[in-house]
């Protein structure tokens, strides 16, 4: 079965990319794109930085210690586009590959000597993800067997003793080996590497342990902490070797470190790390709008968690928080024309910066995207999930189908087939339409944001129904139809008065949309915006998007000698009682599109004070 995670049991199990065929509409459209012009994209900027000549032998050797691990993810996302790229590009890996399976481009010969930040198993962990694609889409070949070969390496040096990696990622790959090979060693070897960990397992940094999570056990921590794609990475592992080896308390250890996260470290787009330092997360309720870091691959890194979080337990709210990330990181992480990427993802950019044509540094601060990175794990990351992206559509239940994600889709699962039909995330209709008949249950999901949401599941019964998962279960003929009815209409969104960064600001979602307001050209600026929260949102459609509109007040204050006083500024006040102008709100996935720009999420509030 072609999918990326395939547990061995678990309330639900996953359909894959045979059982879910998604046709153009929102992600088949970025499917596609990635599928056309992404993954050619990322491959010609590892051979123009020489960082696939580095598998070739090339001296002096270039790019960062990691750097092979993009060629892995790479080989992963043509594995699961089926891209006629990838025989070549496995045949050049294999070639550097030692005669014990060794295999590292910049490690050679000093194998193993600085696990804390040399990244050797985080690249393994890559390969072998690249090469359980490969079994699952194709069968054994070149890649597969330089991915075992090194996976079997891994576990003979390191089945004994305490060591881990620096960078989780290593864990949920051998999990995933011994799911498609049903050999025994690589989720002992996964199980240990989790154990490992906080005992601590790995030298003092400057960082401090906490950066890699190897400050506590896993099954010991309160919240996820540190290095944000290390930090989610690692839950990934931890689920699936709770999953496989039936240890519970690892499993319900990981989700109360999920719902803490969730409900105090969390960004409203899904995205996570608040903290450049060490790209890490922050402390409760630490949320800078402006310094937000969410890294597209902490975002990833969530999706993959959250899939696996509903797979184990069947509970909606993992679904929720991936169709919001999904949304909202997956899709902002990526430009139109699928040729250059976010690394962070802040929620307000104060400064208008130029679209740079070349490689930029990955700690840029946040402007607009670039084709590349000094570190490249984004653009890479973002072509395996898309490539991929099908495996959260939908899930079996036992007695049925679930649909987990709604874009225009195929879904085949035990004699039935059905064909979703939908605008979404621009309309709120999901007409689910019988093609094969069946006996069983057919559910779809009801996302926590719809509280006004109906099902038609015969012609003129219609229901409300509530969050959570609908539907019915009968024998189903051709040409039967279930239809889901979101509500659409734009809403307010308030924070939590514990995140002092958002203070007096208020935001506008649409269905799974986060929205923001963007200032390009001689658009007026957004530095003194404010809005009035409650007031009309008004929806303007161009094309498919839907973009929203609402009445703001827009400042223009005279440079002051020292921002602080005395007594509150007042301008609050007087823009609540100024005229009105327009605003105009767009997705926060489709900012960055139209040059330099300055953009913000969260406005601030008209008329009160933001203290
Ligand atoms: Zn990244």
């Amino acid at each position: 079965m072609a999918n990326p995670v395939l547990p061995s049991s678990g309330v639900l199990s996953p359909l894959g990319l045979d059982a879910v065929r998604i046709s153009p509409g929102f992600w088949g459209d970025r499917a596609a794109l990635n599928r056309e012009v992404t993954i050619a994209h990322c491959q010609e900027w590892m051979e123009r930085t020489g960082w696939i000549g580095n598998f070739r032998g090339q001296r002096p050797r270039r790019g960062r210690e990691f750097s092979d691990s993009e060629i892995y993810k790479l080989l992963e996302a043509m594995a699961w586009a089926d891209h006629p790229a990838l025989p070549e590009l496995a045949e050049t890996v294999a070639r550097a590959q030692e005669g014990d399976g060794y295999l590292n481009t910049r490690w050679s010969g000093s194998r193993y000597t600085d696990l804390e930040w040399g990244h050797e198993l985080y690249c393994y962990g890559h390969l072998i993800q690249a090469g359980v694609a490969r079994l699952r889409t194709h069968g054994e070949d070149t890649l597969t067997r330089t991915a075992v070969r090194a996976a079997d390496h891994v576990c003979r040096r390191f089945m004994e003793g305490t060591q881990t990696d620096g960078h989780p990622v290593i864990e949920m790959a051998l999990v995933e080996l011994y799911r498609v090979t049903g050999a025994e060693r690589y989720l002992e070897m996964a199980r240990r590497f989790v154990a490992r960990r906080g005992l601590p397992s790995l030298g003092e940094i400057h960082l401090g342990r906490a950066y890699f999570q190897d400050d506590v056990p896993v099954r010991q921590a309160q919240a996820f902490r540190g290095h944000a794609v290390r930090a989610l990475y690692l839950a990934c592992g931890a689920v699936d070797v709770a999953v496989e080896t039936g240890d519970e308390e690892l499993l319900k250890a990981v989700e109360s470190q999920w719902e803490r996260t969730v409900a105090r470290r969390t960004h409203l787009t899904g995205g996570m790390g608040s903290r450049h330092a060490g790209e890490s997360f922050g402390d409760d309720y630490e949320l800078p709008p402006d310094r937000a870091y969410s890294e597209t691959c902490a975002g990833i890194a969530s999706i993959m968690l959250s899939h696996r979080l509903l797979l184990a337990t069947g509970d909606a709210r993992y679904a929720d928080l991936a169709e919001r990330t999904l949304h909202n990181v997956l899709a902002t992480g990526v430009a139109l024309d699928g040729r250059s990427f976010s690394y962070v993802n802040p929620l307000a950019v104060r400064v208008p910066a130029e679209t740079p044509d070349g490689m930029v540094s990955h700690a840029a601060e946040g402007g607009p995207r670039s084709p590349w990175f000094d570190v490249s794990c984004c653009p890479s990351n973002i072509a395996r999930t898309l490539a991929s992206v099908a495996a959260y559509v939908a899930t079996s239940s036992g007695d049925g189908v679930r649909i987990d994600q709604y874009t225009p889709s195929e879904i085949s699962h035990g004699g039935l087939r059905l064909r979703v039909e939908t605008g979404y995330p621009w309309t709120g209709t999901v007409r689910v339409r019988v093609l094969e008949g069946g006996a069983g249950r057919i559910s779809l999901r009801v996302p926590v944001w719809a509280s006004s949401a109906t099902l038609t599941s015969s012609p003129g019964e219609s229901r409300a129904v509530a969050p959570g998962y609908a539907g019915a279960e009968r024998e189903w003929r051709p040409g039967d139809e279930l239809v889901l009815e979101l509500p659409m209409e734009p809403r307010w969104t308030y924070p939590d008065r514990r995140v002092d960064a958002l203070r007096g600001c208020v935001a506008v979602e649409r269905g799974p949309l986060v929205y923001c307001a963007e200032a390009a050209g001689d658009e007026p600026p957004l530095a003194e915006v404010a809005v009035r929260p409650g007031s009309a949102l008004t929806e303007r459609t161009g094309g498919e998007v839907v973009e929203l509109e609402t009445e703001a007040v827009l400042g223009a204050s005279a440079a002051s000698a020292w921002p602080y006083g005395s007594a509150p500024d007042g301008w609050h006040g007087s823009h609540g009682a100024g005229p009105g102008a327009a605003l105009r709100l767009i997705p926060y996935h489709r900012w960055g599109n139209r040059g330099p720009a300055t953009m913000r999420v969260w406005l601030p509030v008209a008329g009160e004070p933001s203290g």
